[in-house]
């Protein structure tokens, strides 16, 4: 009896029962009788009253789509039917909605909705069909407890009464079970008809009384705590403000004035919906008061500013009231997800059995917990140097600067580690950079100096030869047809500048060790884009702070606001905590867009050109420049991922030795597989980027170093090598 408890036996002590399965007419009534209940608490007597029923029962529901609304009484061959007839001329009964209070608030009550389950039609489900008729509650009937469950989904009704007298039929206590393990169920009161041996009682007053009585019980008090529910949930997600208005929208104070609450049965099955229109709409089967309500709902929408995901979560809730219930369970699920705040967050359940993906993004894209703990600040002394002294071995270098496969560590050598300055020169001037800008030659080269100086030379990684790699993928990139045509000369210039100083002052150490260390900059940045933040605020400060340095000062105040904000927007669009948001925006907005309209060029041209696509554009070029190390030829790839493991070792040493957690375990020097890591690395962070981006900008040259790296980093691996290079031959 594991459903016994729900059932409901009512208050009154009025238990139905029948001796046979004769019809009563609908017309006939019988005397009122009263049974006693406390003998009966929760148990069924199984009875073999039934005769044969029809071997297919269906239940067919009360609106077809495209139907009109109003409830009809049909009896459609074996099949069920079911509906109360509320507005045909034999009814007595008007079906009209009633008015309760709760507090200050008037709740308007639609007609209560009755399930009767039963198998087959007799005497006793005709007194229950007619005593809603009396009381002018609608009326389902349902013959299997599968139309019943269905039905129910669909009308969520107040009463429940199942026929419990004809175990052939079905088991009372699992259709019960059935309609309980639904959500809407625990507004619903269910009552048993149980069979014979106390009272006879198939008359229609008896069942108009328990019906009543059960109304003005329990039925009333779910309707007003479901009201107060509904209010209090949708006032604590509300982010708008909320207008207390008369029916005449007199502006109350104190006074909430709810002026349909009839939605209420419907939302339950979209509880997290909290917007106001879909608290306040009924679906299809009441058109008239809908628009009413929606008139006045939209009254408050209009006061206020909309964001786009409350935009689109309005849509969804519109399209669910006139969905089936299976596509609005789907929707409430989008629904769900869309309501959470790291939409482009990957869930690593796929691979949360691979530890170096784990530590990658676990170190790139968390923060952890905080203690405090001193930087370490290495500031390096600029070398004077000027175009016209650039040696003729550097200069001939330079002459490869536009080709991919540049090979920027030829440049770091012959450059004593200052390659960002000398191809800092060569790259801004051959984009008219100083023209842009207004400044001298001289005014270029002291602030590339002063920017490589405060980048750290002690880094493996992050130091000014890493700013100069991207410097020189972020030129290759602005220098492709399609990149070309959707940028204009200032956000070229940004990307340069961005480019340039997007690691500046980089202390070796992740976002993640700063945070656990309680760095100076973790807790000025509040644990959030700490090194993105410091590097774009520290790139302005050192830029104004000396005039001989300052490459915007003879810009004008409009242009070097708009330059700023782009060249801001770059530097922390780097921060990887980020990355799947960038990636997915861009494939969303432009990718995808622009293979819908393959042929229409005016078309694609408006796609790439509108101000929100080109700031997606200017991200995905300066990440991709960022993070291009595994695209570049397999020496510079090789040397890449040493650099980079090594930064990483250190940080674990250092986390070691100073007791702070280790942000990344699997970068320890003694245990770690560089493959392995970089498999990773490609396989998590680089594979659909550049896939996205080489679509978007035609970079076959790109993909193919890309392949070939992922080979060797696979190679190594299956070779149980866990080092950069594979063991010499023996
Ligand atoms: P940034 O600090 O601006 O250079 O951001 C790029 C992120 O990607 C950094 O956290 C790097 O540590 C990481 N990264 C770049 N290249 C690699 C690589 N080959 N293997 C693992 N991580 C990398
Ligand atoms: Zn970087």
């Amino acid at each position: 009896m594991g459903c016994a408890p729900s059932i409901h036996v009512s208050q009154s002590g009025v238990i139905y029962c029948r001796d046979s399965d004769e019809s009563n007419s609908p017309h006939q009534t019988t005397t009122i009788s009263q049974g006693t209940a406390a003998t009966l608490h929760g148990l069924f007597i199984k009875t073999d009253a039934a005769e044969t029923i029809p071997s297919v029962i269906t239940y067919q529901s009360r609106h077809s789509r495209n139907n009109s609304c109003r409830d009809r009484k049909e009896n459609s061959g074996g099949h069920v039917r079911i509906e109360a007839e509320t507005q045909t001329s034999h009814t007595s009964v008007k079906v009209s909605s009633t008015e309760e209070c709760v507090g200050p608030m008037r709740l308007t009550q639609e007609p209560i909705q009755v399930l009767l389950v039963f198998a087959k039609e007799d005497s006793q489900s005709d007194a229950f069909w007619w005593a809603c008729d009396r009381a002018g509650f609608r009326c389902n009937i349902a013959r299997t407890p599968e139309s019943a469950v269905e039905c129910f989904l669909d009308k969520h009704h107040e009463i429940i009464v199942i026929d419990g007298r004809h175990s052939r039929y079905f088991e009372p206590e699992a259709v019960c079970r059935m309609i309980r393990a639904t959500k809407p169920s625990e507004n619903t009161v269910i009552l048993a008809v149980l069979p014979q041996k106390f009272v006879e009682n198939s008359s229609v007053s008896a069942c108009y009384n328990e019906l009543i009585q059960i109304e003005h019980g329990e039925v009333r008090c779910q309707f007003k705590l479901r009201a107060c529910n509904s209010v209090f949930t949708a006032l604590e997600h509300c982010q708008e403000a909320v207008e207390i208005t008369s029916e005449d929208h007199i502006i109350q104070v104190g006074h909430i004035h709810v002026q349909q609450c009839h939605s209420l049965r419907h939302r339950d099955r979209r509880k997290d919906s909290m917007d106001a229109r879909s608290l306040s709409s009924r679906g299809s089967d009441a058109p008239s008061l809908q628009n009413r309500r929606y008139s006045s709902v939209a009254r408050i929408h209009s006061m206020t500013i909309e964001a786009p995901i409350t935009k689109v979560i309005n849509i969804i809730n519109a399209a669910q009231e006139s969905s089936p219930v299976t596509v609005a369970e789907a929707l409430d699920r989008v629904l769900e997800i869309l309501r959470t705040t790291e939409l482009y967050s990957p869930q690593l359940a796929s691979k949360e059995d691979d530890p170096h993906t784990n530590d990658l993004v676990g170190g790139l894209m968390s923060v952890r917990g905080s203690q405090y703990l001193k930087m370490l600040h290495h500031s390096q002394l600029a070398i004077p140097v000027t175009l016209n002294d650039v040696p003729p071995s550097i200069a001939e270098m330079l002459n490869d600067e536009e080709c991919w496969e540049f090979n920027i560590l030829e440049l770091e050598a012959a450059t004593h580690k200052r390659p960002l300055t000398y191809l800092g020169l060569k790259i801004f001037t051959s984009f008219g950079v100083c023209d842009f800008l207004n400044c001298s030659e001289a005014m270029l080269r002291s602030w590339l100096q002063l920017i490589e100086a405060s980048y750290h030379s002690s880094n493996s990684y992050h130091n000014s030869t890493h700013a100069a790699d991207v410097l020189h993928a972020t030129a290759y990139f602005l220098r492709k047809e399609r990149v070309k045509s959707s940028l204009d000369q200032l956000d070229e210039v940004a990307a340069l500048i961005a480019a340039t100083v997007h690691d500046v002052d980089h202390p070796g150490r992740t976002n993640s060790f700063l945070c656990n260390a309680g760095s100076e900059l973790a807790i000025l940045y509040n644990d959030t884009a700490v090194l993105e933040s410091h590097h774009a605020a520290l790139a302005f400060q050192l830029t104004v702070r000396d005039g001989k340095s300052n490459i915007f000062k003879n810009i004008d105040r409009n242009q070097f606001r708009t330059l700023r904000q782009a060249i801001i927007d770059m530097v922390l669009a780097t921060e990887m905590t980020r990355h799947f948001e960038h990636v997915s925006k861009f494939v969303n907005s432009i990718n995808k867009p622009m293979a819908s309209i393959n042929s229409d060029c005016e078309g694609q041209a408006n796609i790439r050109n509108s101000p929100e696509n080109r700031l997606l554009i200017k991200r995905m070029l300066i990440k991709c420049a960022d993070v291009a190390n595994p695209c570049r030829p397999l020496e510079l790839c090789i040397e890449w991922a040493g650099r980079i493991s090594e930064e990483y070792f250190a940080q674990t040493d250092e986390e070691k030795r100073q007791g702070l957690p280790v942000v990344m375990p699997v970068f320890d020097r003694n245990t770690c597989s560089v493959p392995k890591s970089q498999i990773s690395f490609i396989d998590y962070f680089i594979t659909d980027m550049f896939d996205a981006w080489d679509a978007f900008a035609s970079l076959p040259g790109l993909m193919e170093h890309l392949s070939e790296n992922y080979k060797y980093w696979k190679n190594l691996d299956e070779m149980k090598c866990k080092s950069l290079r594979p063991p010499p031959p023996s």
